[in-house]
């Protein structure tokens, strides 16, 4: 760790996430070198956010010297939360909050109607949000099968999956402005005519690289693959059944094509569209990463917090239970007794600030995009470093606690969330389309969000952070790092933290860790210790489903979580997997067999 100082405040950063910092998100001059240090950028960040409380203040009556006040404070609270490492907003907030390019969400989601000028309009759009940083969900359900007529021209139609390649060769040429590639999501329903094509569409053809695709399952067709059925599929331009096939046929394509590569994934569209609180605006898509589910021109901000910060030490937790007065003599701490949960709802409250105001000072790419992100004002509050915060209170992943504690833990952000939301609403109103909402419709309640959580996969934030990505579990306890010609174990520190202190610590243990990735087989480390250190692909499919799951019961839109299977895991358990995931009420899924794309980006045992 380095430690950086400037006057009292401090920003710890390690090696890597200096790297990524330097190479993608500081400032830069012509020359290419970082004229900012982390800390600036965070500077940078907290003060541009904060700027829109001055205007709000003066709306609701304040004085120009109290407005300021406020924006004051809260730019030491927003900065504090990210030099702490307790919450980081999304990477292009980071990026360009207080710059030139003021694009500050990661999610949009496109329309694609059945037009040319429809399709190539939105092509545009789409090369204008990856330049900035953006990534781009689509839904082509709309788009009239292949082969079916072109009236204009007496031709016929290409299809769905070939303008699909369209949008992804234009990703190509666009590398969002050098921070980072264009992602795309690219969704069609179960019922449209070229759905077999396009469950193969990434096996069948090398040419569509930059899209993550998803199938739209309805719930029609859930139980129409569980009763052995038949289920048709329909020209989405009048209806016309132009095929029918075996629910449980096209199930199986899905399960295959998730086997052998991971794709597609799946989204249950209907019960997305039943937890749309603006159901005026119809969700047919996702964003890349499927955490956030948008109608078409919507975008969402997300910001993640990292709750490995707020798991207290036992001595701590000992203290904090003295304090309160429950001494009803010694006891061992439960683990919710090792949370500081008034810390934690201080940094939900400041967060979902944060991302309100992030609204504010976007400069969005489109029109259409301003008026729809405005009307809506969703936010995508977050977790990560969730697997960390486990290993810090000694509780297995796997387990029956860690899914209370998951519960725990994010029903106590959402209602907090909502809580500041309809605070956030009372000094400055409710969002513009709150009217037609289910907030409105189901109980009056007045807030200033349509949605207020989401958990992201913080591929880069994490990093930023030092945490563990999103929800997930650890990907490794240790791996060989290739440095200086020389492999050297990198050991999760906190390992090496428990080993010391417990008395197994060597540098030959260190380096067999290294080399298995896991300690399931290490005999030296001691039992308990194996149990806690549990990595991705030694937990069952059904403990990610059940994760996954937990979080969602308190989540406004989606997760964003991946089940690991073992390479040896059959077809049969990829679609147990499936069904699993859509009984537990999950909003969809992602899977992954291990070995099973050519190019894995981490694999155990060797260095990322
Ligand atoms: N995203 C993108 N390109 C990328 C990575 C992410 O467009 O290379 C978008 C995408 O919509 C994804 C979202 O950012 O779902 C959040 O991803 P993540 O949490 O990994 O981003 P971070 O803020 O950590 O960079």
């Amino acid at each position: 760790m380095e430690t950086e100082r400037h006057d009292a405040q401090v920003f710890e950063v390690n090696d890597n996430a200096l790297a990524v910092l330097e190479k993608r998100y500081l400032k830069k001059n012509e020359a290419g070198d970082a004229i900012e240090e982390p800390i600036d950028m965070f500077r940078r960040v907290a003060g541009t956010i904060a700027e829109p409380e001055v205007d709000f203040g003066i709306a609701r009556g304040l004085s120009g010297d109290e407005a300021r006040a406020v924006s004051e404070e809260q730019e030491k609270r927003f900065l504090d939360l990210m030099l702490s490492r307790k919450f980081m907003p999304n990477s292009p907030t980071l990026m360009n909050a207080g710059r030139e390019l003021a694009q500050l969400s990661a999610c949009f989601v496109l329309p694609v109607e059945d037009s040319i000028d429809s399709i190539y309009d939105t092509l545009k759009h789409q090369a204008v949000i990856h330049k900035s940083g953006g990534g781009t969900g689509f839904g082509f359900s709309k788009l009239r099968p292949k082969g079916d007529v072109v009236s204009s021209t007496m031709g016929v139609s290409s299809g769905p999956v070939s303008f699909m390649s369209v949008f992804d060769a234009s990703t190509d040429k666009i590398k969002q402005g050098g921070t980072r590639r264009g992602a795309n999501m690219g969704i069609l329903r179960v019922d449209h005519p070229d759905i077999e094509g396009f469950i193969t569409c990434k096996h069948d053809n090398d040419e569509i690289n930059n899209f993550n695709i998803s199938v739209a399952i309805t719930d029609e067709f859930m139980e129409r693959a569980r009763a052995d059925l038949d289920f048709d599929l329909k020209n989405p331009r009048d209806g016309e059944v132009i095929k029918t096939v075996r629910a449980q046929d096209l199930f199986r394509k899905i399960v295959e094509g998730a086997w052998l590569n991971g794709e597609p994934g799946v989204v249950f569209i209907d019960r997305i569209n039943a937890d749309n609180p603006t159901p005026q605006f119809p969700i047919e898509a996702t964003n890349p990463c499927s955490e956030a589910h948008l109608p078409a021109y919507d975008s969402c901000n997300l910001g993640s917090i990292n709750l490995e910060r707020f798991v207290l030490t036992a001595a701590q937790a000992e203290e904090k239970i003295a304090q309160n007065g429950r001494a009803s003599g010694p006891r061992a701490p439960k683990e919710t007794d090792c949370v500081d949960w008034v810390a934690l709802k201080e940094c939900v409250r400041t967060a979902v600030r944060f991302l309100d105001n992030v609204i504010e000072q976007n400069d969005y790419p489109l029109a259409e995009i301003a008026r729809m992100s405005r009307g809506n004002r969703r936010i995508g509050l977050g977790v990560m470093g969730f697997a960390d915060a486990l290993v810090k209170l000694g509780v297995p992943y796997d387990s029956g606690r860690a899914l209370e504690l998951a519960n725990s833990f994010m029903e106590f952000i959402d209602r907090h969330a909502w809580e500041a939301s309809r605070d956030l609403a009372e000094e400055r109103g409710v969002f513009a389309n709150w009217e037609g909402s289910v907030h409105n419709a189901r109980d009056g309640r007045r807030v200033r969000n349509a949605t207020v959580t989401t958990i992201a996969p913080t591929g880069t934030i994490s990093m930023i952070a030092g945490c563990s990505g999103g929800i997930e579990p650890l990907f490794a306890v240790a791996f060989l790092r290739r440095q200086a010609g020389m492999e050297m174990p990198d050991v999760n520190p906190e390992f090496v933290k428990i080993a010391k202190d417990r008395g197994f610590y060597s540098e030959d243990l260190m380096r067999s860790v290294a080399e298995h990735g896991s300690v399931r087989d290490v005999e030296e480390v001691p039992e308990d210790v194996r149990r806690v250190w549990v990595t991705s692909q030694e937990i069952s499919p059904e403990d990610h489903v059940n994760m996954q799951a937990a979080f969602q019961k308190h989540t406004s839109m989606g997760i964003s979580k991946t089940i690991n299977l073992p390479n040896e895991a059959t077809i049969q358990d990829v679609a147990d997997a499936y069904t699993l995931t859509y009984s537990v009420g999950c909003k969809g899924v992602a899977l992954y067999r291990d070995g099973s794309r050519d190019e894995q980006v981490l694999s155990k045992g060797s260095a990322p």
